[in-house]
């Protein structure tokens, strides 16, 4: 059966059951109204203050995930159109680095506001562009803009150093913007997470030379559109859509560029590490997780399993932070997957602007084929697979899949090893803290871990132990933007938030001064 209409924008709305529908129908005639401007031509870049179509006139088609069909066409950029924003940044950088702090924060602030009078348009251009859900999108444009109001906050303080005295000398620490950066980033959330990387760069100082993911390009022109009309100076920041092989690659190559924030995949941030090294890029990576969720018997059941569910099948499972892997201790792990595949059952996938929806279509065929991929590797493997395992019957023309759950699964296979990326969770039993902590630990990531225990000495040792960057205990993921985001071993390099942003978009300078006569050597005399 298929449910999702004719088309993501058609007037019709398509039978969802459960209340929704009315919503639903309101929805799609107001995303075809926010859309229909990417239609009627081919979406540019922006760069230097202007739409800019390309060099070289090539376009790529924008699909969306509701039924694959053509959204919109979009420029292709290549090594020449990178070249053209990167010497923008460039030449940009030389005043906005310049320019008081107190003014960068002004506005920051201006693009925050607009992010908020445009709320609406861009959580339904999100949906449509990637399938996420408008339950978690409507809030995108509120994160976006929470982002810019703490950067815009610390601006002013963010060329403050230390004070570092000596006997014959007094010590200071001055931070200096590092210059234009590239910001790649990925097609999750990729609203949300452009404001991330831009925010605290413009805050630094720096000049920004972003390119969106290909699957998702859309709301990072709206982001540039307000960006502009906040008052950013021309050129500095500049948007190049396109593919990672050509206008990703230029980008991490291009001279000007002193230093790439990327977020996306492990093996393209290996990529990105070699084709920064003969420029001696700074590079900083948001990468994959297989983030665990481990159960104790002491737990607050109730709470845990809330958290699990949520922490995996939110935003349909494309999460860097998801809870990938529920380990449940030995003697609760019946009865916690029970209840977890019981709930998992009765989950919600449909049209991503139907407000009573909680999983859409997944980004793209390709990542959708790669998803599916893994149901055959978890019954290949001897995993269970007591919920979903296969396409949600709410469409065949769209990326649809049904909310799964493995079960019964050891943590030597595949399932358990690598980052499968959609609405999918495996289960694994363990015995003991020793064995929760080897298990927790036995994958090449390191992003985030949840704990859920009544223990508090053992929430501490379990804290220390996982090897991961974020660890939450007895929480569902909930940021707190001065702390800091990050991961160990495949899952990247650098943290962001608070002051820890600024350690990578700025220089430190040591000032040393005389406090008088010090001995200097004669030499020569
Ligand atoms: P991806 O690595 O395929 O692509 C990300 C971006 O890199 C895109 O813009 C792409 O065009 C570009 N790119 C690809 N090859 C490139 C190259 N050789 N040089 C320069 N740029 C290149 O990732 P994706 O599939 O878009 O995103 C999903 C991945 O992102 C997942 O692994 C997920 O865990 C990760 N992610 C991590 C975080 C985090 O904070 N750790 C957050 C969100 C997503």
């Amino acid at each position: 059966m298929d449910k999702a209409g004719s088309a993501p924008g058609a007037s019709e709305a398509p039978a969802t059951g459960g209340g929704g529908d009315d919503v639903l129908a309101e929805n799609i005639r107001k995303a075809e109204g926010y859309l229909s401007r990417f239609k009627s031509g081919v979406v540019p870049h922006f760069i230097a203050g202007k739409l800019d179509e390309g060099r070289s006139g090539e376009t790529f088609e924008n699909l969306t995930p509701i039924d694959n069909s053509r959204l919109c066409d979009v420029a292709r950029g290549d090594a020449a159109d990178i070249d053209a924003a990167a010497n923008a940044a460039a030449e940009a950088f030389r005043e906005w680095s310049r320019t008081p702090g107190k003014e960068r924060r002004r506005i920051l602030h201006r693009i925050a506001d607009l992010i908020e009078a445009r709320a609406e348009e861009i959580a339904f251009v999100e949906c449509i562009d990637t399938g996420q859900p408008i339950r978690y999108m409507s809030k995108a444009a509120e994160r976006g803009a929470v982002n810019y109001r703490f950067f815009a906050d610390k601006a002013p303080e963010a060329s403050n150093g230390l004070s570092l005295p000596d006997v014959e000398h007094m010590n200071y620490t001055l931070r200096a913007p590092v210059g234009p950066v590239g910001i790649i980033t990925p097609w999750n959330t990729p609203f949300m997470l452009s404001t991330w990387k831009i925010a605290p760069a413009l805050a630094a100082g720096c000049t920004v030379v972003h390119k969106p993911a290909e699957w998702s390009p859309l709301t990072a022109l709206l982001l540039a559109e307000i960006m502009q009309e906040a008052g950013l100076p021309e050129g500095a920041v500049n948007l190049v859509h396109g593919f990672g092989e050509d206008a990703g690659v230029a980008l991490t190559e291009h001279q000007a560029i002193k230093a790439i924030a990327f977020i996306g995949e492990s093996a393209t941030g290996s990529k990105i590490m070699a084709q920064g090294a003969p420029t001696l890029k700074r590079v900083h990576f948001e990468l994959g997780g297989k983030n665990p969720v481990i159960v104790f018997d002491d737990a607050n059941v109730d709470r845990a399993v809330d958290a699990a569910i949520f922490m995996i099948y939110s935003l349909n499972g494309e999460r860097c932070t998801s809870s990938s892997r529920l380990l449940v201790q030995k003697g609760i792990y019946d009865e916690v997957v029970g209840r977890v595949a019981e709930r998992v059952a009765k989950i919600k996938v449909g049209h991503p602007l139907d407000p009573t929806v909680w999983v859409g279509p997944l980004i793209h065929t390709r990542h959708c084929d790669k998803v599916m991929g893994y149901m055959d590797v978890a019954r290949a493997d001897g995993a269970k697979v007591p919920v979903g395992g296969g396409r949600s019957d709410y469409s065949d023309k769209g990326n649809f899949v049904a909310p799964t759950l493995f079960a019964g699964a050891d943590t030597s296979m595949r399932i358990a090893q690598e980052e499968i990326f959609g609405p999918v969770l495996t289960a694994i039993p363990f015995e003991d803290e020793a064995e929760a902590i080897e298990i927790g630990n036995d994958v090449r990531y390191g992003l985030a871990g949840y704990v859920w225990t009544g223990d508090v000495a053992r929430a501490h040792r379990m804290a220390h132990a996982l090897d991961a960057g974020m660890i939450w205990v007895n929480s569902q993921n909930v940021r707190h933007l001065p702390s800091p985001f990050g991961g160990t071993k495949a899952s990247g390099i650098g943290r962001d938030g608070g002051d820890y942003s600024f350690d990578f978009y700025m220089e430190t300078k040591n000032v040393c001064i005389a406090l008088g006569d010090h001995r200097i050597p004669k030499m020569g005399v």
